[in-house]
């Protein structure tokens, strides 16, 4: 147990000088090449779209990167209920008095930020429409209410997330838009990479880390899956954090990770069995 605790601590320690950690650097192992394209569209002002499942890094990979990039990163969650008016701005009532209120989206175009929409596709197409002419060559935000338009401030660069396994974000942008994106395509981590991962975020040891993930291979490998989502990193974290504090390995696995995926009893125990089966 001592030698995989060891093992750990300098897998960790090799983690966090290779994610350049100095003081507060978010903790991000680079999969592929994400970060150089990253730079590289950052460097041009392009905006990104990141793919990839839920859980798989997507966010914690921008915060690492604008920690890199010294942006200051702001972050919307797109949900269908959410108006223009929630990414623009609107004018409040305060102290008897109308004043204007910018929204997220505002505040990083004027400050230069990077200006991360996760999921944004869950927003209707007329939300979304507002996010085109920041995509094309205009970098324009029209502020209707204000009878303005604001440029982009040098340094802002939008990003978007979205699962290709069940949402169609593209068919919520104008083609001539989506055509200025660069795509970044996030999987899961390879096995080593991930079991490191879940480790550190975890604060537990090698060996039950690597169960972990052995256990989410084998799951996202099985065939004809009924599941809608696979078990993803975030999910192996939680369930490592539950040993972390004292439950059992198979105890873990069952609450953060079989129960999760599916309420269909059938399909619980036909994971349950799994989990014995790997465990
Ligand atoms: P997404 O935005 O794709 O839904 P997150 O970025 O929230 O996923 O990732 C979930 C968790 O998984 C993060 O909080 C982080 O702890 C961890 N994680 C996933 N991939 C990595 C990675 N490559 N390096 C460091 N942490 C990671």
């Amino acid at each position: 147990m001592l030698t995989d605790q060891a093992a750990v601590a300098d897998s960790v320690a090799e983690a966090g000088t290779e994610a350049g950690a100095e003081a507060g650097a978010p903790f991000y192992r680079a999969v592929g090449d994400e970060a150089e394209i990253f730079r590289a569209a950052a460097g041009g002002g392009l905006p990104v779209l990141l793919k990839g499942p839920t859980g798989c890094g997507k966010t914690r990979f921008v915060e690492a990167m604008a920690h890199e990039l010294g942006r200051d990163l702001i972050t919307i969650a797109g949900h269908e209920d959410m108006t223009s008016a929630d990414l623009v701005g609107r004018f409040l009532l305060k102290g008897g008095e109308t004043v204007w209120v910018d929204g997220p989206l505002t505040r990083a175009v004027r400050e230069g930020a990077i200006c991360y929409l996760d999921e944004v596709v869950e927003a209707r197409q007329d939300t979304v429409v507002v996010i085109h002419p920041l995509a094309d060559h205009r970098r324009e935000l029209a502020l209707d209410r204000l009878g303005t338009t604001l440029s982009a401030a040098p340094g802002f660069q939008l990003v978007i997330s979205y699962n290709p396994g069940y949402q169609s974000v593209l068919k919520n942008i104008k083609e001539s838009t989506r055509q200025r994106f660069v795509a970044i395509e996030l999987g899961f981590p390879p096995t080593e990479v991930e079991a490191q991962v879940v480790a550190h975020e975890a604060g537990i040891d090698a060996e039950t880390a690597g169960a972990l993930v052995a256990f989410g291979g084998v799951i996202r490998r099985l065939d004809g899956s009924p599941l809608r989502e696979v078990a993803s990193t975030r999910m192996l974290i939680l369930a490592g954090c539950l040993v972390a504090h004292g439950l059992s390995l198979r105890g873990a696995v069952q609450a953060a990770v079989v129960q999760v995926l599916s309420d269909d009893p059938d399909v619980v125990r036909a994971l349950g069995e799994l989990a014995d089966s790997v465990l």
